[in-house]
């Protein structure tokens, strides 16, 4: 790593995108109940690589290994387009609700079929909910038996006593056992309060007043990251078997998913804001330029 290049010379932002399905997971989170990923995450990847290219925008895609074998011309579109393309788990797992074996097996199977499917080698990896925590620790050498380069997940920086800050930017170095090392380079986040809030990506991006993301953007250790998911531009109706089920469920899950569909229509258009008024780039392309 050229340890001379400053903070300052990170010109560009790095935008990703989760790519997972709202009514697969809900129907899982909410009702217990598999069933495989609808359409719903086709339609607004789609809608996503449009506005990508009509920015000359390039993205990193972290993809379900399920959302990939069920929809293999989406990875290849994502791929054709010139993205970048990582890894979000086969399914949406947390990391600190499973084994190292089971979460290798998951990552690896993943890592396998999109590979297999795009055509190109996968260097970063996203944990579902960014689930890299004190009980997932051993995440970082799987990482680096399964020839991962970088994790994006670590949002609450919980293993900054094992980093070595590089220029004091977000990205940072874990050394491994085997003397390599993965980069970390997570969501941009700000501490307030003793809490740490990813400021520009997720339900923050789309339900905070927009005017808190500007602000703490000009605040962000550079490189910034955003990220995104298909379903936070989704405002087409559900399908007709998923409403039945809200119907039936609790005052607390209706909540939750009311919340998860506030501001779905503005999302869009400050995702736009964000891709005028800042450069952005994928992720591996940022890492590149340190290496
Ligand atoms: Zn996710």
């Amino acid at each position: 790593m050229n340890n001379n290049i400053k903070v300052d010379s990170f010109i560009k932002s790095g935008m990703s995108v989760d790519v997972e399905d709202a009514i697969n997971i809900g129907m899982k989170k909410y009702f217990n109940i598999e069933i495989p990923p609808t359409r719903n995450v086709v339609d607004n990847v789609l809608r996503l690589l449009n506005l990508f290219s009509e920015k000359k925008t390039s993205a990193t895609f972290f993809l379900l290994g399920e959302v990939a074998d069920k929809y293999p011309t989406l990875v290849k579109k994502i791929a054709k387009d010139g993205h970048e393309i990582g890894v979000h788990g086969y399914k949406h797992t947390r990391l600190d609700n499973i084994s190292l074996k089971t979460a290798k097996n998951e990552i690896g199977r993943a890592k396998k079929s999109i590979e297999d499917i795009s055509g190109k080698q996968i260097f970063g990896y996203r944990a579902p909910f960014c689930s890299v925590n004190e009980k997932s620790s051993w995440i970082f050498e799987v990482l680096g038996e399964l020839g991962f380069k970088y994790d994006s997940s670590d949002v609450n920086n919980y293993f900054c006593d094992y980093y070595e800050n590089y220029q004091n930017s977000v990205i940072k170095k874990i050394k491994l056992s085997n003397k390599n090392f993965i980069i970390e380079i997570p969501p941009s986040t700000y501490s307030i309060f003793g809490h740490t809030l990813p400021i520009c990506g997720g339900g923050y991006l789309r339900i905070l007043p927009f005017c808190y993301t500007k602000a703490l953007l000009k605040k962000a250790k550079k490189p910034v990251i955003v990220y995104t998911h298909p379903y936070e531009i989704d405002i087409a109706t559900p399908p007709v078997f998923y409403q039945k089920r809200l119907e039936c469920a609790s005052i607390k899950t209706k909540l939750l998913i009311k919340i998860s569909n506030f501001n779905r229509k503005r999302l869009f258009h400050r995702l736009n804001y964000l891709l005028e008024n800042y450069e952005f780039t994928s992720i591996i392309n940022l890492i590149n330029e340190i290496n």
